[in-house]
């Protein structure tokens, strides 16, 4: 997990309201709750950006990181006046782990395993 302020994190995508309303935002204690202001990609001198009287692209965002590597996050659209909302990490899609293949990592538990990004989690934990 990286934490650089001025960068997207992977999988950033923009989601609707209803589906922020039904994210882990009300449901999950974050694992870390940080702000950035992250640039558009294409943005070559953000400092430029700042002195210019157009509108910068940036999102001043609040992120909240979950503990299955997923997140949300509010970004303040300044000069509309709004909050937009996003997700970012994978879109998690679990299948569970053969005894096999627990065996062969050397899991004591049964186990999941995400398709997309190879995250194992626990069974008895939320895929989200
Ligand atoms: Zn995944």
């Amino acid at each position: 997990m990286t934490h650089d302020y001025n960068t997207f994190p992977p999988g950033w995508r923009e989601i609707t309201e209803k589906q922020f309303a039904r994210s882990s935002y009300f449901q999950e204690v974050p694992a870390l709750r940080e702000t950035r202001q992250m640039f558009e990609e294409g943005t070559k001198d953000p400092a430029k950006l700042m002195l210019d009287r157009d509108r910068p692209v940036y999102f001043g965002s609040v992120l909240y990181h979950y503990h299955d590597q997923t997140g949300v996050a509010l970004a303040s659209d300044y000069w509309e006046g709004k909050v937009r909302y996003f997700k970012f990490g994978c879109d998690h899609a679990y299948r569970p782990l053969s005894s096999d293949e627990e065996h062969a990592r050397g899991l004591r538990f049964e186990a999941l395993i995400c398709t997309k990004c190879e995250l194992v989690v626990g069974r008895r934990d939320s895929s989200g």
